[in-house]
């Protein structure tokens, strides 16, 4: 009996998972553009984590600067100290040059003296000599002549003594005038002496004075080569900020392009949401299997055939043969067109403000998701995939989240 095949053709769906809207061209590029924003992003992290390691570099070569400074400072205090000291010695070193001049203008007079004591000496015993020589060439009657012509005793006693005196006087002169040369001589010595020992004095301050300036010397170039060591450290310092301030406009710039994208993504996905709306304008729906209008199972609460008990259909099953074509009822946007066990392809088209249809079991699928629709236009072939006896067209309406039944909208 026919009517028994076409109650066999039924359909066993009874619910129908909520699909999402697929790729669509503006979708692509608004993917390919959170890549973008997601790598520049990656880049920015990777750019400050290379400028942290700048700033750490720079810290350790200012620190390496602040105690080269350091070094250096004790350094020059140090030089100044042995300047000091240099110019303690050299005003010790102009002392003794006075000194020692002091010592030779003494020993100069000193020679002076001697010449004159050794003058006088020399004269003396030059006149010494002419009044003994006097005497011997007058003879000893010369001499008793001088006595003898004493004009009383008493004036040859006077006269004797006289003599005598004078030769005692002569002597004693001499001897004198000997000492004394001895004496200018003893201290010319002395003078000489101290004059010795005040250049050795000197001497020895002197070699101090040198060791002293070819320690400053040392130390000079020890500073000289700190100097050079801060100037090459600062000049990696220079370097140092000028790589993070390069470093600074590479994430700014990083920064601002992802901030640009992220506002034309923005843009275009308010772009997209707005022509993705749809409006349903609360028109009846075109027949999607035409020329199919017998219901082998109505929509709403049904007999299971076997089971034996109530169970909700939510669509209405109409008859036709494989191949026959599916329209779509109404003006829309295509929210799926796949594959599913029970309800196999279908096609569900958004209608806006909440009203969807559903075509199940087709053959064939023409349409695919995202795309737009529009009423009568053919989008799939009547089969029998997924949980399906027979070839047939299941039409399921959803409005706001749930089935109502299809007669509502068709006419
Ligand atoms: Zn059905």
């Amino acid at each position: 009996m026919k009517w028994k095949k076409y109650m066999a053709v039924f359909c066993l769906i009874t619910g129908l998972a909520i699909m999402t809207v697929q790729s669509s061209p503006a979708i692509v590029y608004a993917n390919e553009l959170e890549d973008s924003i997601k790598q520049k992003q990656e880049e920015i992290s990777k750019a400050q984590e290379e400028r942290k390691k700048m700033q750490s570099g720079l810290s350790d070569v200012k620190k390496m600067v602040a105690e080269l400074e350091q070094s250096k400072e004790s350094l020059e205090e140090y030089v100044v100290q042995l300047d000091s000291n240099l110019a303690e010695i050299e005003s010790k070193i102009t002392e003794l040059q006075g000194l020692i001049s002091e010592k030779e203008q003494e020993i100069e007079e000193t020679k002076k003296e001697l010449e004159e004591a050794e003058q006088k000496a020399e004269e003396q015993y030059e006149s010494m000599k002419t009044r003994i020589r006097m005497v011997y060439e007058k003879g000893e009657t010369g001499y008793m002549e001088l006595l003898l012509t004493s004009s009383s005793f008493g004036d040859f006693l006077n006269r004797a003594e006289y003599v005598e005196r004078v030769a005692a006087y002569d002597r004693e002169m001499l001897n004198e005038y000997e000492q004394n040369v001895e004496y200018v001589k003893t201290c010319q010595e002395a003078l000489e002496e101290e004059e010795a020992t005040l250049k050795e004095a000197k001497a020895g301050v002197e070699k101090e004075q040198q060791s002293l300036e070819t320690l400053i010397g040392q130390k000079e170039q020890e500073i000289t080569a700190y100097q050079g060591d801060i100037s090459n450290k600062e000049q990696a310092i220079k370097e140092y900020e000028a790589d993070i301030a390069a470093q600074d406009s590479t994430i700014a710039a990083l920064e601002k392009a992802v901030k640009e994208e992220q506002a034309r993504l923005a843009a275009m996905n308010a772009e997209e949401a707005a022509k993705n709306k749809v409006t349903y304008d609360g028109g009846m729906f075109t027949f999607p299997c035409p020329g199919y209008t017998r219901v082998s199972s109505e929509y709403g609460n049904r007999m299971h055939p076997t089971l034996g008990v109530q169970k909700f259909h939510n669509g209405v099953d109409l008859a036709a043969p494989s191949g026959t074509p599916i329209l779509a009822a109404y003006d829309g946007k295509v929210a799926a067109a796949a594959y599913n066990s029970s309800m196999g392809n279908y096609v569900m088209i958004d209608h806006g403000d909440g009203l969807f249809t559903i075509y199940m079991h087709a053959s064939k699928l023409y349409v695919s998701s995202g795309q737009t629709v529009t009423a009568g236009q053919q989008i799939a072939a009547v089969g029998s995939t997924g949980r399906s006896t027979g070839p047939h067209l299941h039409f399921s309406v959803r409005l706001n989240g749930s089935y109502v039944s299809p007669w509502n909208y068709l006419k």
